[in-house]
């Protein structure tokens, strides 16, 4: 077993088995039978950087992925190696991912706008030995960051490039995806003495982290299926679903809810878009004849909002799933009649617990809920701040327990002792009540981050670069409620005497630190004493107040 990774308990593992929450399978056996089953379904639409557009059947796909698969094992990565994903929405990251899981290494689904700070932490805290991403996206050289990460990174050996400046000492994937190894056929049977054991780890997901970086959430191919499983079932998916990964492959939301996982488990065809921009998704929608995809609300807001949207038949789409944060009310109401489709939504997160509307649900469910667990054994309380149920209908911080979520962090022995009660329940962080309906209403955040469009930043974090800065004596950084991402991040901070700052300083000062670009402040105000609360802590709740106080007489005033 991994070392720092924490097992579920005896008990817990033998029931979830035995009640077949937990197959046996492995995250690469179920590619490998949807090309047994299906193996000219299409499987796999998307743009890729070297090939151009792909189109793949799920037998081309499984072959894809077999040699890289062989290559990565010919270079030298072995079971249980960890690899690093920068990669965006392309075909490669599909590629790469399955292939890790035909050998049992493990994908790190870090996101694209990482920068180095960010990486640099992770190279190290999960020693990675190889780092893929695209030669260059959004106006980003990540070729220089891999250049970087591999003079700094002890562990890091494979630097895999997708596109075509490859540099030296880096593999170009293309030439890789299109270049057979030497007697392949016969070599890909040899695969299968590879196969990792299902209660082994199969993915290394990320947290939004409270405290700072991101904590790494280690998913086992028993209990990450589960999830994926159960989610496919109740988005009704079927070998004539289309789905359209809309939102960040990396996230979660998209790989198990029902996501990508649900589509191999179906057989469906998978369409990977270059942007989410409403004629991109569109387009592809008409097209592809898209039946499901996720959105944050965000992005729902711009697809509602796209004024184009008559000249695309989007006919085929049946379901939105909205997820990652918080959907109005009233634009969820608005869902079904401006995009003609069903809404779905779901509270999920990386460490576990999905909630799910069911597609027939009353109107008042889908548009004012969260929904409720996937499976009967997801255990959830509602707890106050002592851990002890609230009453009924009551708000208190969601804990939860079940077959597919962590029961710990990797490496993190004395966060997991805040992060979960003794007896294995997750502290979600997330305040919610229960509704008279049985399913969840999320009303707001216990953790200290930020949900900017269904990114979450640590204030923390934040917190802490700004503190370096000279002239501040010291910051608090909170929410400010914005129409489109539902949360952007406002800084306040106190200057030290006769020093004056702009908001594009701190941003550049921020910037030389090598954050994610979604992390900087989009807004600050200089405070020269801040609000406590009764115990002699900063008040952020007064903060909170004050800016969105401002937002509303700014608005007024304009
Ligand atoms: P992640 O692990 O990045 O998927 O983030 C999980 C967190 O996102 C949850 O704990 C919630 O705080 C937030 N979240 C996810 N879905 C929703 C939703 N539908 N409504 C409100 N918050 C959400």
């Amino acid at each position: 077993m991994l070392e720092g990774y924490v097992p579920y308990p005896e008990q817990d593992v033998k029931y979830y088995r035995a009640k077949g929450y937990w197959k046996d399978i492995t995250i690469g056996d179920t590619l490998v039978q949807a090309a047994a089953r299906l193996p000219f379904r299409e499987a796999l639409v998307g743009t890729s950087p070297v090939l151009g557009e792909v189109r793949d059947t799920y037998a081309e796909l499984l072959a894809k992925v077999d040699r890289l698969a062989l290559h990565l094992l010919r270079l030298g990565v072995k079971p249980g190696e960890r690899a690093l994903f920068q990669l965006p929405n392309i075909p490669e990251f599909i590629y790469l991912y399955y292939a890790l899981q035909q050998i049992g290494a493990i994908p790190v689904m870090s996101q694209a706008a990482f920068r180095r700070r960010e990486m640099d932490y992770l190279c190290e805290h999960t020693e990675a030995t190889v780092y893929a991403c695209q030669d260059h996206f959004r106006n980003f050289d990540y070729t220089v960051l891999a250049s970087e990460l591999q003079t700094n990174s002890p562990s890091l050996r494979i630097v895999l490039i997708a596109g075509n400046h490859v540099g030296p000492g880096q593999v170009s994937m293309g030439e890789l995806l299109t270049t057979p190894v030497k007697d392949e056929e016969m070599q890909r049977h040899l695969l299968v003495k590879m196969r990792p054991n299902p209660d082994d780890v199969a993915v290394f997901q990320l947290s939004g982290g409270t405290t700072g970086l991101p904590k790494v959430i280690p998913r086992t191919h028993n209990a990450y299926l589960c999830c994926s499983e159960a989610a496919a079932k109740v988005g009704c998916f079927n070998k004539d679903t289309v789905f359209l990964a809309a939102t960040p492959l990396p996230h979660n939301f998209t790989i198990t809810s029902p996501g990508i996982h649900g589509a191999v488990l179906y057989g469906s065809k998978i369409v990977l878009p270059v942007s989410p921009a409403p004629d991109k998704i569109f387009q592809l929608v008409e097209q592809e004849k898209v039946t499901y995809m996720p959105g944050v609300p965000a992005m729902l807001i711009s697809w509602m909002n796209y004024p184009e949207l008559s000249r695309f038949d989007t006919s085929s789409l049946q379901v939105i799933i909205s997820g990652g944060s918080k959907l109005n009310e009233k634009v969820a109401g608005e869902v079904e009649s401006r995009l003609g489709v069903k809404l779905q939504q779901t509270l999920g997160m990386a460490e576990g617990l999905n909630t799910f509307t069911r597609l027939d649900d009353p109107v008042e469910v889908f548009t004012r809920t969260v929904g409720r667990p996937l499976l009967q054994d997801d255990e959830i309380r509602i707890v106050d701040d002592h851990g002890d149920d609230v009453p009924a209908g009551e708000m208190g911080e969601l804990w939860t327990r079940g077959p597919y979520t962590i029961r710990g962090y990797y490496r993190a022995e004395e966060h997991n002792r805040r992060a979960f009660s003794p007896d294995g329940f997750y502290k979600t962080g997330d305040m919610v009540s229960l509704d008279p309906s049985g399913n969840l209403i999320v009303e707001g955040r216990k953790k200290d981050l930020i949900n900017r469009g269904g990114e979450k930043i640590s204030a923390e974090e934040i917190e802490n670069l700004i503190l370096s800065h000279p002239k501040i004596v010291n910051t608090a950084v909170v929410s400010m409620p914005d129409p489109v991402l539902g949360e952007k991040l406002c800084a306040y901070v106190q200057l030290k005497p006769e020093t004056k700052l702009e908001l594009s300083e701190l941003r550049s000062f921020l910037t030389s630190k090598q954050i994610a670009p979604f992390k900087l402040p989009e807004r600050m105000e200089v405070i020269d004493e801040f609000p406590l609360t009764a115990v002699g802590k900063i008040s952020k709740k007064y903060l909170r107040e004050d800016i969105a106080a401002k937002l509303i007489a700014e608005t007024n005033i304009n």
